[in-house]
């Protein structure tokens, strides 16, 4: 269960309310969000919002919490 060794600049966007955690897409450092969707991709410039299938939560990327 290793697969920060392949890409290391892409990181998975999930949300944790379970096990295994619902992977609701990817992002990279410099901010683009990669949603697949069926069969079509999605690459996202700027601000999204996802809504998790499971627990109904919604995930902001970037989190909209401030930073500490
Ligand atoms: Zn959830």
């Amino acid at each position: 269960m290793d697969a920060e060794s392949e890409s290391s600049m892409v990181h998975r966007w999930e949300c944790h309310c379970g096990m295994p955690p619902i992977l609701l897409g990817t992002f990279d450092e410099a901010g683009n969000v990669y949603v697949s969707i069926r069969k079509r991709h999605y690459h996202v410039i700027g601000r999204i919002t996802a809504t998790c299938p499971r627990c109904g939560a919604v995930r902001h990327r970037p989190p909209e919490r401030p930073q500490s």
